[in-house]
């Protein structure tokens, strides 16, 4: 069966690359009828921390790309988060040791680089001096008190791969100089340990960003020799993902306001819209056609349709995208979505009283079809559930405008029915053919006498919901 896996590393905010990779992912395996593994990458001590942690399961559960096996669910290969499998790694990097597929290396870096300049070679990284160490010079460097690295041993010849994104890759194995799988203090590095949970996990795929490429032809080799020592039962294959570019046609980085994945639900994305866009960074369901749900995505992905051309982020599009997805949803699913925003901005209590989610019944319909993000909710809609004396203007009116204010004010008041084809009525009558001023110039104001902003619901609706007396207060207070 086909397994892949999420394996971001817990350090600093997640970014939007590593939930277009996990997106991929997912629709993947889902495609295959496959399984998910979740594993944390955190070896990397310094940099991972419990917040990024936390907001990295935080984004996963809101975009609801689920798992089969993993952190937080557990399964037959755990754990799950690499800070825990210590012992593991020990006992692979021994075997390896034993077979001779890794060496001690004591060098420091210094040393190398000397070595590279006084031969005058232009190769970066390890020359292979500890490769084929006598006694006596291991004695030497344990004598001077040194520590060694353990050091993979390249094998000679090529390496080549047949990417699922890309075709053939070959690399030259002397560009890939021998590399350290572990640190002098016996911390096993990345190098080792992601190709060994890949092995463990049973990984059937691995598809990542294509900033990892140049370090796939290292973990091929590394493979190989788990094959060899039947660590691995079989290596993965490898698929890389085009990178995604931010302004100026530089790779998106942390650095980029848009590259924080997590802002986005904070500002109101639904995730139906997020997943669609970043669908879109690398892949197409079709030539004319931009919106799509999870499920249709995962029943057409084909790896093999992936560009392999770098992919452009553009904020613009993902908007759009957004409030695609939004319209889709019902009114009933808009509310339930903006509740936490509403609550957030105490324009409902929390828990919601039953007058409030009444009134909230009622307004939501008026506004569902409006807002391009969930946060627009409580703005749209705070006038509303203001008392009187809470409530307060955001635009001043000017004297031509209060005086239309003070007519809609008069025809409002002598009203029977307060019902919206009442008021509509009685304010057409009264400004449009009275005053026979333009809809623009005769609702503008009353709309910000009564909700405080330029831009609302729909207006005879928001004073049906309003009611008589606030209504009508506030126009009062707005004509003087
Ligand atoms: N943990 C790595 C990262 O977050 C991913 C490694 C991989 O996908 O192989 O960059």
């Amino acid at each position: 069966p086909v397994r892949v896996r999420f394996c971001p590393s817990p350090t600093g905010s997640p970014h939007v690359g590593l939930i277009r990779t996990a997106l991929f992912n997912y629709a993947f395996a889902r495609h295959h009828g496959g399984q998910i593994v979740f594993r944390m990458e955190d070896t990397d001590r310094e940099r991972s921390t419990q917040e990024s942690y936390d907001a990295i399961l935080d984004l996963w559960r809101w975009l609801g790309l689920d798992w089969d096996e993993g952190i937080e669910v557990g399964g037959p290969h755990g754990p799950y988060r690499q800070s825990e499998r210590g012992e593991i790694y020990r006992d692979v990097l021994a075997r390896l040791h034993e077979s001779s597929y890794t060496y001690d290396c004591f060098c420091t870096n210094d040393e190398v680089v000397a070595r590279r300049q006084a031969s005058g070679s232009k190769m970066q990284g390890y020359d292979g001096f500890c490769r084929d160490l006598t006694d006596d010079q291991r004695a030497a460097f344990e004598a001077e008190g040194r520590n060694p690295v353990v050091r993979f041993r390249m094998p000679d010849g090529s390496i080549t791969w047949n990417d699922l994104v890309r075709g053939d890759i070959t690399f030259e194995s002397e560009n890939v100089p021998d590399f350290a799988l572990s640190r002098a203090n016996g911390d096993p590095l990345y190098t080792l340990v992601n190709p060994v949970d890949d092995a463990l996990m049973e990984i059937t795929h691995v598809l990542r960003g294509e900033d990892l490429l140049s370090s796939t032809p290292r973990q091929l080799a590394l493979f190989a020799a788990l094959v060899e020592l039947g660590v691995a039962r079989e290596v993965p294959a490898y698929g890389h993902l085009p990178y995604v570019m931010g302004q100026g046609n530089k790779k998106l980085s942390k650095r980029d306001p848009e590259a924080h994945a997590l802002a986005y639900r904070d500002q109101g994305f639904v995730p139906e819209g997020l997943l669609n866009y970043l669908a879109l960074l690398g892949w197409a369901i079709a030539a004319d056609r931009d919106i799509f749900s999870l499920e249709e995505m995962v029943e057409k992905f084909d790896i093999g349709d992936v560009n392999a051309n770098p992919a452009r982020f553009d904020l613009k599009k993902a908007e759009a995208i957004n409030v695609s997805q939004m319209r889709l949803l019902s009114v009933e699913e808009i509310t339930h979505r903006a509740l936490p925003f509403l609550k957030a901005a105490g324009v409902v209590g929390d828990p919601v009283s039953s007058a409030d989610a009444q009134l909230l019944e009622l307004a939501m319909p008026l506004v569902a079809e409006r807002i391009n993000k969930l946060t627009e909710a409580p703005t749209m809609l705070g006038f509303l559930f203001v008392d009187e004396a809470d409530f307060e203007r955001h635009d001043d009116l000017d004297d031509t405008a209060r005086s239309v204010v003070k007519t809609a004010y008069d025809a409002l008041a002598g009203l029977h029915e307060w019902s919206t084809a009442a008021i509509e009525e009685a304010l057409r009558v009264a400004l449009i053919e009275g005053l026979e001023l333009k809809p623009r110039v005769a609702f503008g104001p009353v709309r910000i006498a009564a909700t405080g902003r330029k831009v609302s619901p729909p207006l005879f609706e928001s004073l049906e919901l309003l009611g008589r007396d606030r209504s009508l207060a506030r126009l009062h207070d707005a004509m003087s």
